[in-house]
């Protein structure tokens, strides 16, 4: 590295004074950093900004505002306030970075503030967490009613998550072509569940390419995640995307074998027409994170605006005197289904599959 070869030929000299005038006359930042103080590092071409495209743990593929990309390590600590994290930067990030002299390796100095950001928290007594994209646009949970069939259960839990991540969800119905007449009705009243709450739906066919472009415009400029069952046609999905792109459908994708670290890596797919595509295996089924049991009804949109009108402001919804919710229920205000997987989270049953 460009960087510890400066920083060990610096050692003898007596001060960082010295060090700026033998380079006054480039462009030239010193940082000092906790932690590999007390060396200095120099870096050239100071204040570049940029969106971190890939990530590999220790390494970030950033995508400049100058249309470049380059290689860039982390300088110094970066941290979160209220959470452990394995991993500080993640894609989607915006950071600043300087660039080393000559080459496109560069150093991020700065995590510029996130909109909103996705983590996967350790099953391990840790409790560290792992942030696995910031700033999303939007997330799109690929549905299908049948081979595999996505259950409404599934796509609540998801509805929540994105909620609870501050991130705009769209369901896209695909296999489109393998409806039947009563296939159609199904999709129909799944829709109307969904759009009455305020969650766009789309119906598409990925590889007959049925309703394609209406995606295509509705991912432009936007950071999107895809996520869904396996089986659903993500990938398929992704192709049809990024027609330059070839994921291999019908597999599961592990990239241990290449000796990288699953668990860290992440990447985003540029749009032709503007926009990037977050693939990554660790969130293509976005969990549900922990959510407080009191807290649980802000994130079904429609039963926390019912909530309002509850007899108790502490109403749980579950069997309350008042409960405005359950009332809704009853008058076919709130789907059933909706209120079936909000006591399903809140008593802790697992019916995501
Ligand atoms: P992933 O696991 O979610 O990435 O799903 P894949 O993209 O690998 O698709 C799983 C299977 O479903 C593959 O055999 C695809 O060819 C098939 N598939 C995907 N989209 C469609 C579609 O729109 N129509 C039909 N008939 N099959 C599809
Ligand atoms: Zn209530």
């Amino acid at each position: 590295m460009f960087y510890f070869s400066f920083q060990n030929s610096f050692k003898n000299f007596p001060n960082k004074a010295f060090a700026v005038d033998l380079f006054s006359n480039q462009k030239t930042t010193l940082h000092f950093t906790s932690s590999i103080l007390p060396s200095l590092i120099i870096t050239f071409t100071a204040n570049m900004h940029g969106l971190v495209i890939k990530s590999t743990g220790s390494w970030y593929s950033v995508l400049a505002d100058d249309g470049e990309r380059y290689n860039c390590r982390i300088v110094g600590k970066f941290r979160i306030k209220g959470i452990k994290t394995t991993n500080p930067i993640a894609v989607g990030d915006r950071v600043k970075f300087d660039l080393e002299k000559d080459s496109n390796q560069g150093l991020i100095n700065e995590l510029l503030p996130r909109k909103n950001y996705i983590i996967r928290k350790s099953i391990n007594l840790s409790k560290q967490a792992q942030i696995l994209a910031a700033n999303l646009d939007m997330a799109i949970l690929v549905v299908t009613l049948a081979s595999p069939r996505t259950s409404l259960g599934f796509i609540d839990r998801f509805l929540v998550t994105a909620e609870a991540y501050d991130v705009p969800a769209v369901l896209v119905f695909n296999k489109l072509d393998l409806f039947s007449k009563e296939g159609l009705e199904i999709l129909q009243e799944f829709k109307n569940i969904y759009e009455n709450i305020g969650y766009p739906c789309y119906q598409v066919s990925a590889t007959k390419g049925i309703n394609i472009p209406v995606i295509q415009e509705l991912i432009t400029d936007k950071i999107t995640l895809i996520s869904g069952h396996s089986g659903v046609g993500k990938s398929s999905l992704i192709n049809a995307l990024l027609p330059d792109r070839d994921l291999r459908t019908g597999e599961v994708s592990d990239w241990s074998d290449k000796g990288q670290h699953t668990t860290t890596f992440a990447e985003m797919f540029e749009l032709p027409q503007g926009g990037f595509i977050v693939d990554t295996p660790g969130i293509r089924e976005l969990g549900v994170i922990d959510i407080e049991k009191e807290e649980l009804g802000h994130f079904f949109r429609e039963i926390f605006k019912t909530s309002h009108n509850c007899r108790f402001n502490n109403c749980k919804h579950v069997n309350e005197p008042g409960c405005a919710v359950i009332e809704a229920v009853n008058n076919d205000e709130i789907a059933i289904s909706r209120y079936e997987s909000y006591l399903s989270i809140y008593h802790g049953n697992d019916t995501r599959h």
